[in-house]
């Protein structure tokens, strides 16, 4: 390839990889591309480092991955260090993580904060990207890696009205720096995913009243969290090796748990009972893999979905309150469970009102209510965890030009089109990371991040140790591998649920189940296979007649 441009080729402007994103996978690209000697500029739109951290700043936001787990693995002096205060960091902790590991990996100099990426256009003739900027300025690059992030795109809902309301609005994932104080406040929470679910205790022992509009019941699993000892981090610090090499290789989701040996039917009555009882008891996302077939098995999903609607309502005091609560139209787990901190006990609280707004939809917001079912709920706030444009949405507001002028848009319209999640036909040298057709949100994120940062920076040193100009997913490949996702994901549960992991959410959004549900393991497996046939599935500029003799 025309040498990858040099450190000094920086005052031109000119990179040899431009990074979209300075959350988890941006730093970590980022920090991979210094180690190789590589030139690079890092576009972010916040004014920080830390993605999905620095954004959701509202009441109750933690991690629902263990921390010892949630966090990088690519230096074992830096997980050695750090130490987690508790079994889910809250986040101002994970946002002084990252920027430890900005400051430690010397990151800082290569970001470009409050700077969002509009355009990227694609060059045939020169092989070179120009990625245009919201300061209006263009630099060009060899290589693009959107980390721009699969819950980056904070979702407003169309409620009419809803501009019009005169006390404050917040996004649960855009929320203020400014600390936000509800004392004495009458709040409205509309929405019930993993933020409402954190939210909503939260705000409750602040405000004054506390009405939380419930669309859709969600199933959520106590997390159980608490301060970690010295031995807890003892034990991680001394097992990460075994503990990161097993949430790699062989678990599915990323995190290091016992694998299940058998199925729910496979027990009887009580002895399922027992360990549903002992997993809700310890808490957290593992409660789902007590056994091997509650993503697949409708009668077996049952046992578990029945067994959790039974503990709402033991927890919930008043019996109609009780029943809107239990989830009844999904399988448990084919939406993102939730995990929560004494979310179904803060309904027994007399300041906290839960109005189903799925028989009685939000008709409005006038200057001062949530007006729903005829009745008007008089707020001072309005707190939306109404959720994202996910996986696509931030990719989506970028006006991405590959071969011939197609957008990505374009070519996205019908869903998104991936070979392995990591690159799109027709987009030369356009990575995406944990992008869709990739386990990326099925799994502990960081993870997944890991992997496709590893496999994008071997991939951008194996052409410049050939000298190739140019890599592009075949659209051959490319097809199978979204009829390969597609079919993975219909031999389970998941796709039975409106859920934002099938574009559900936004209205318009085509409806196909984005990531790849086949297991971080052999996902991992088949990547590298790719890349040790040269790439299989992939051209390189140069190389098609020598594949083609081959
Ligand atoms: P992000 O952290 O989303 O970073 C992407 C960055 O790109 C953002 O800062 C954004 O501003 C920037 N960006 C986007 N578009 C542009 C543009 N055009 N120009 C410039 N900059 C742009 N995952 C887990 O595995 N475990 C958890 O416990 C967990 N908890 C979560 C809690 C919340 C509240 C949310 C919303 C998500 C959670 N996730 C969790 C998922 C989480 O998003 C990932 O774990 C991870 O942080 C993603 O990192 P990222 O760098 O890929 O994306
Ligand atoms: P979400 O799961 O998409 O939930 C959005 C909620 O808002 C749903 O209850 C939805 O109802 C409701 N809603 C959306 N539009 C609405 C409208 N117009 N009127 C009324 N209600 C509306 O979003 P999220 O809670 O922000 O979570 C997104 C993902 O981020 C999670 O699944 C998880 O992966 C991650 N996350 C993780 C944590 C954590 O625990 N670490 C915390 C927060 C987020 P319907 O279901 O009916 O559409």
């Amino acid at each position: 390839m025309a040498a990858l441009q040099s450190v000094a080729a920086k005052s031109a402007a000119s990179y040899d990889v431009v990074v979209v994103g300075a959350g988890f996978a941006g730093m970590y690209m980022l920090h991979k591309l210094h180690v190789q000697g590589m030139t690079a500029r890092v576009f972010e739109q916040g004014s920080g480092v830390g993605g999905t951290w620095y954004w959701n700043r509202y009441p109750g936001a933690r991690c629902d991955v263990e921390s010892m787990q949630y966090s990088y693995s690519f230096s074992d002096e830096l997980q050695q260090d750090w130490n987690w205060s508790e079994r889910y960091a809250p986040q101002p902790e994970i946002l002084a993580y990252a920027n430890h590991v900005a400051d430690r990996f010397n990151l800082r100099s290569d970001i470009q904060f409050d700077t969002g990426v509009e355009r990227a256009e694609f060059d045939e003739r020169a092989n070179i990207w120009s990625v245009t900027t919201s300061d209006g300025k263009t630099v060009t690059a060899k290589f693009v890696v959107l980390a721009t992030g699969c819950l980056s795109n904070a979702r407003k809902p169309d409620i009419k009205g809803l501009d019009a309301f005169k006390g404050k609005v917040y996004h649960t994932g855009h929320w203020p720096h400014e600390p936000v104080d509800f004392c004495g406040q009458r709040v409205a929470v509309i929405g019930t995913g993993s933020s409402g679910i954190q939210a909503v205790p939260v705000i409750a022992e602040q405000a004054r009243q506390l009405t939380v509009f419930q669309r859709t019941a969600n199933f959520s699993i106590p997390a159980r969290n608490a301060a970690l000892t010295e031995e807890e981090r003892k034990w991680f610090r001394q097992n990460y090796p075994e503990v990161r090499r097993f949430a790699r290789e062989e678990a599915r989701a990323g995190i290091y748990t016992e694998m299940p040996d058998r199925g729910a039917l496979d027990d009887g009555d009580n002895e399922r009972r027992s360990k549903y009882e002992a997993r809700w008891q310890r808490g957290g996302l593992t409660f789902m893999s007590v056994y091997n077939n509650l993503g697949i098995d409708q009668t077996a999903n049952d046992t578990d979905a029945d067994f959790v609607r039974e503990k709402i309502a033991e927890i919930v005091k008043d019996p109609e309150t009780a029943k809107l609560l239990q989830p009844n139209n999904h399988p448990i787990g084919s939406k993102r469970i939730c995990i929560d901190t004494e979310y179904f006990a803060a309904f027994n609280r007399p300041n906290v009102t839960l109005v189903d707004i799925k028989s009685n939809p939000i008709e409005e917001i006038t200057s001062n209510a949530v007006r729903a079912g005829g009745k008007d709920y008089e707020v001072d706030a309005i707190v939306l965890a109404t959720g994202f444009d996910a996986m696509t949405g931030s990719v989506a507001k970028i006006d991405i030009r590959g071969r011939n002028g197609q957008t990505l848009n374009q070519k996205w319209a019908e869903g998104p089109k991936t070979y392995l999640g990591l690159m799109s036909a027709g987009f030369p040298n356009l990575f995406v990371i944990t992008g869709p057709g990739s386990p990326s949100v099925l799994s502990n994120m960081i993870v997944s991040i890991e992997q496709h940062v590893d496999w994008i920076a071997d991939c951008v040193v194996y052409m410049r140790d050939r000298g190739l100009e140019t890599m592009e997913a075949n659209k051959d490949a490319e097809d199978k591998w979204v009829a390969h996702v597609n079919e993975v994901a219909y031999t389970t549960l998941y796709p039975q649920a409106n859920s934002w992991y099938m574009g559900a959410n936004v209205p318009g959004k085509p409806r196909i189940f984005m990531p790849y549900i086949g297991g971080v393991g052999p996902y991992r497996q088949i990547c590298n296979e790719v890349a040790a046939k040269g790439y299989e599935g992939f051209t390189m500029a140069g190389t098609e007649r020598a594949r083609a003799a081959s």
